[in-house]
């Protein structure tokens, strides 16, 4: 069997940009004329494309290394690689722990990926590399993405922040953005390919356009904007202290750019925040949240929180809930601290034990239960623009899709409505999803709308 007719499977930890990143690779592998296969069990490379951001993240890949050993050892031609986050953040040292691995490639290499699969199929031997060179591009194959409708874009990679107890830093590197050109080009190719909606990724994505003499964030949504074909637009994660009115004004005043600010608070304590290095008090997060508010009329908010942080008493946690049933998020990520080596805050006694990590994490996500169901119950009787992902999951009689402010909506409709906007009447709620019926499809209306507006 020669490489080329080999196939290649991805499994995927961790967030949207390693889901991105996975895609980017699976289209440079096809390229390369390696073939995509689902299932590890029958591919002849399996690749982990790996997170650091939390220990449980590693954990769980670790484990399934292991079980990869009878095959590794056994069946020659058999290819397992580590890339990504943790093969940066452990390099050597996943090697020397787990000898049947034959590549582990850091988050600057991905690109080298498919020619060190070619030399180790040709025999030679095991590869690391955890070079940190410098920004590297991704030639996009429009057609691999998220779904059909939907695609992910990076504009920049890596992070500047270095919060205290975040590893993003060290192992993605600092922050480089994409220029502008090259990002709406992409963007375009997408559309053209059929994608509707297009998120715009970044560590730190409202400070988008460091090194590229004065752009920013607002001025990328004002020319993706732009985009024919595209009928919405979104943008994660975004930083507090980024959070600029330049910014504000930008979703609030575009047709397509959504509005759903996904900003994470981590905590309501001003001591918390402080030790965390986040540079921003709760009073400034809450100034941002009115801003934002002022500014984009009808905006939800999305947070991520972190429970049991060095030092953080039941006072801080109770700022914590407070902030969250205060804003009454539209959605809530919660994480229950874990020290990562190398960090600042790894300095730190781990000091609140598992069991309150636990309770706080448990006791938050009850929090935000609460706000889901007042929220979505108060919507009933509204009519909302949902974009139709397809068959809804837990009843495929019925569609599926997400409003504007990212809630999921299930109505019945026919399947020919995937892809499409349409408006829709709220009639019901769970914590989680709304359910309505369809008054009508709006399919295309923006795209008129901007070519009206070319025209005139
Ligand atoms: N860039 C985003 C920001 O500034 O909020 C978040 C990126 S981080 C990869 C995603 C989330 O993981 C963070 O918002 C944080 O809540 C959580 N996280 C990061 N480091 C963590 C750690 N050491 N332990 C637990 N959760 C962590
Ligand atoms: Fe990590 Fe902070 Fe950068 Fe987000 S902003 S990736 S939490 S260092």
């Amino acid at each position: 069997m020669d490489d080329t007719s080999k196939t290649v499977c991805i499994l995927t930890f961790g967030c949207q940009m390693n889901k991105l990143d996975s895609q980017l690779l699976r289209g440079e592998l096809a390229r390369a004329g390696f073939a995509p296969e689902d299932d590890p069990d029958r591919a002849d490379v399996v690749l982990y494309n790996t997170c650091s951001v939390r220990q449980h993240a590693e954990d769980r890949v670790l484990s399934r290394l292991g079980a990869h050993r009878r095959r590794a050892m056994r069946e020659d031609g058999f290819v397992l690689g580590v890339i990504g986050c943790m093969a940066q953040r452990l390099g050597e040292g996943l090697r020397r722990k787990f000898e049947f691995v034959d590549l582990v490639c850091g988050t600057e290499a991905l690109l080298r990926v498919p020619g060190y699969l070619r030399q180790i199929i040709a025999g030679h031997g095991p590869v690391v590399d955890v070079r940190q060179d410098g920004p590297f591009h991704f030639d996009r194959t429009p057609s691999v993405r998220v779904s059909p409708h939907r695609a992910y874009t990076s504009v920049m990679r890596g992070c500047d922040r270095f919060c205290a107890y975040c590893i993003v830093p060290y192992v993605r590197g600092r922050e480089v953005s994409r220029p502008l050109e090259e990002v709406v080009e992409e963007v375009r190719l997408l559309a053209a390919d059929g994608a509707r909606e297009v998120i715009l990724l970044g560590q730190n994505v409202n400070s988008y356009g460091k090194g590229l003499g004065g752009v920013t964030l607002a001025d990328l949504l004002a020319r993706v904007n732009e985009v024919d074909g595209l009928a919405r637009i979104r943008f994660l994660t975004s930083h507090p202290k980024d959070m600029s009115d330049a910014i504000l004004d930008a979703v609030g005043g575009l047709d397509k750019v959504c509005e759903y600010l996904h900003v994470p608070a981590q905590s309501g304590s001003d001591a918390v925040l402080r030790r965390m290095k986040r540079g921003y008090a709760a009073a400034e997060y809450r100034d941002m949240v009115d801003r934002a508010r002022d500014r984009i009329p009808g905006v939800e908010l999305a947070s991520d929180f972190m429970v049991g942080f060095p030092g953080e008493t039941d006072a801080d946690f109770q700022d914590t809930l407070d902030l969250l049933r205060e804003v009454r998020f539209q959605q809530s990520f919660v994480f229950k601290y874990s020290a990562r080596p190398g960090t600042k805050a790894a300095e730190f006694p781990d000091d609140v034990p598992k069991d309150v990590k636990m309770e706080r994490n448990r006791l938050l996500l009850k929090a935000q239960e609460e706000v889901d169901s007042g929220r979505r119950a108060a919507m009933v009787g509204q009519e909302v623009e949902v974009l139709v992902d397809g068959p809804s999951k837990a009843d495929a009689a019925k569609l599926s899709g997400r409003t504007r402010q990212n809630d999921i909506a299930v109505f019945r409709g026919p399947d020919e409505l995937a892809g499409r906007l349409c408006r829709v009447r709220i009639v019901d709620s769970t914590p989680l999803t709304l359910f309505g019926e369809l008054l009508r499809a709006r399919a295309d209306h923006r795209d008129a709308e901007n070519t009206e507006r070319r025209q005139l």
